[in-house]
């Protein structure tokens, strides 16, 4: 099972990588831990990464194309991957292609969990925090009892400058900007599934498993 999952910001992709990952047996694979990874072990692209990380300077395609390559050939991979965070662009989804090809292998879905972004800026921007204590509440999820209180300590509660409409706005469209094309070439190619991502947690995952579901 070859899946590359997509989804924007508060669509809440991770858990449903959790959940993917755990029922069907294969590695969640995201840029960020592979990239550590390849660090840690101290690979020829691991420490080229790293040399361009180190001077603040993003990592060419053809270091972490080569990266994701070297991590899909580990055996662990064998009997499928969960792709997540790569690919990012168009170029990078055609590298996939190549390099599965390669590999005599094919990507069988791309999921795309999907949140209107109404909703996800309701998700994102309603994180409130304790100012003596740091307890989390959410405005719709997780309300505190007492409007701007904290129900723990009583302190006065507030939101995060990265948590607010402008912020969240500009990040979801960037997100929305940037995927687009991506979310095309999948379509193209006939592996695009897009999942309602605004029903509840383990019906969202039911989806995804109704669609994987015979292919183990
Ligand atoms: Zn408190």
């Amino acid at each position: 099972m070859n899946l590359v999952l997509m989804g924007l910001p508060g669509a809440g992709k991770g858990t449903q990588a959790e959940r993917i990952v755990e029922k069907y047996n294969i590695p969640h694979i995201s840029t960020g831990d592979m990239f550590r990874a390849a660090m840690k072990e101290g690979t020829e692209l691991g420490l080229k990464a790293k040399s361009f990380m180190d001077q603040g300077q993003l990592v060419p395609d053809e270091v972490t194309i080569g990266i994701v390559r070297e991590r899909l050939e580990k055996e662990d991979c064998k009997n499928g991957f969960l792709l997540d965070g790569f690919p990012r662009t168009v170029p990078q989804a055609d590298a996939l292609e190549q390099i599965l090809e390669d590999l005599g292998r094919k990507i069988d879905y791309v999921i795309n969990v999907k949140v209107d972004q109404s909703i996800l800026m309701e998700r994102l921007t309603g994180r409130r925090i304790c100012k003596d204590c740091g307890a989390t509440y959410h405005l719709v999820f997780n309300p505190p009892s007492e409007e701007g209180k904290c129900d723990k300590c009583g302190g006065e509660l507030y939101q995060r400058a990265d948590d607010n409409e402008e912020t969240v706005g500009n990040r979801l469209e960037v997100n929305v900007k940037q995927s687009k094309p991506l979310l095309d070439f999948y379509k193209s190619k006939g592996y695009l599934q897009n999942i309602d991502g605004q029903q509840p947690i383990g019906n969202v995952f039911n989806d995804i498993d109704k669609l994987l579901g015979g292919r183990v």
